[in-house]
């Protein structure tokens, strides 16, 4: 079954005197519980692509569609309640508060849907030990190393269990042991919570933590790799 399915996108920026083809015609179908990886070069359109399937932009032709419905023009109140509902989203930065503890910033999303205390409790114990954050949570996100913070960030997007989660260049500001360790969490997220993940990268040893991996360059796909067994360097 098809959790995403992108058909024919073009992205053309700018107007008139200067045109820029960042995508084209890029199709492309992403299974439930895929750790899909997208790879390639600075400029390749990676980012614009995430975008265009993360409704974080319009595409200039072609369409996104989700479970079957056609997303690309959700606007207003409806794409906020479906990005709200459906989409997380991870970042090479965190946005953490600094002012509120590990423990708050991750039930933040919870708390403004006034979820009742004994739930939000158990939401939080459940994600937090999927992240390996169950020791960290009195402690305030300046008193916790990049990679944590990174953990933190992730368990906040995945407190209220997103359909889909995005993540672009996830590992960007992590050091390689903390960018390793990370990963190895999103593959267990990925396996145990059965999340569906699409990562851009232009990074292989970071792409190849994924299940499968498309590569693009000049705004087309030109190849695509499935990882068979553990996960090997190439
Ligand atoms: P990547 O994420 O692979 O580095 P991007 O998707 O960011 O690539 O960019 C693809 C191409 O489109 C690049 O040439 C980039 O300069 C251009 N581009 C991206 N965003 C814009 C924009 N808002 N306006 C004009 N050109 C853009
Ligand atoms: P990334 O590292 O994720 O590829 P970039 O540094 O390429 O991000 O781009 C950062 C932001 O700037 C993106 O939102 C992208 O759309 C925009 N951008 C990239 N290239 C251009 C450009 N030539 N003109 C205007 N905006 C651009």
């Amino acid at each position: 079954m098809h959790i995403l399915e992108a058909q024919q996108l073009t992205k053309i920026y700018g107007h008139h005197l200067s045109l820029k083809k960042a995508l084209t015609n890029v199709s492309l179908s992403v299974e439930q519980g895929e750790f899909l990886g997208i790879m390639g070069p600075s400029g390749a359109g990676k980012s614009t692509l995430l975008n265009l399937l993360s409704t974080i932009d319009t595409p200039t032709s072609g369409r996104v569609m989700m479970d079957g419905r056609d997303i690309t023009h959700l606007k207003g109140h409806a794409l906020a309640e479906f990005r709200r509902r459906q989409l997380g989203f991870i970042f090479q930065d965190f946005n953490l508060l600094d002012a509120l503890k590990v423990r708050e910033n991750i039930v933040l999303p919870l708390a403004v849907n006034r979820l009742p205390v004994d739930q939000l409790q158990g939401a939080l114990t459940h994600v937090a030990s999927v992240l390996g954050l169950s020791e960290l949570l009195d402690y305030y996100p300046s008193e916790l190393s990049v990679g944590q913070r990174q953990r933190v960030a992730s368990a906040r997007t995945l407190i209220v269990k997103p359909q889909l989660l995005f993540a672009d260049e996830p590992t960007g500001s992590l050091d390689s042991q903390s960018a390793t360790e990370f990963l190895q969490y999103l593959q267990t997220i990925n396996g145990q919570e059965k999340m569906t993940i699409i990562m851009v990268t232009h990074d292989a040893f970071t792409a190849s933590f994924c299940k499968r991996i498309l590569f693009i360059k000049d705004g087309q796909i030109f190849s695509e790799i499935i990882r068979q067994g553990d996960r090997q360097e190439f």
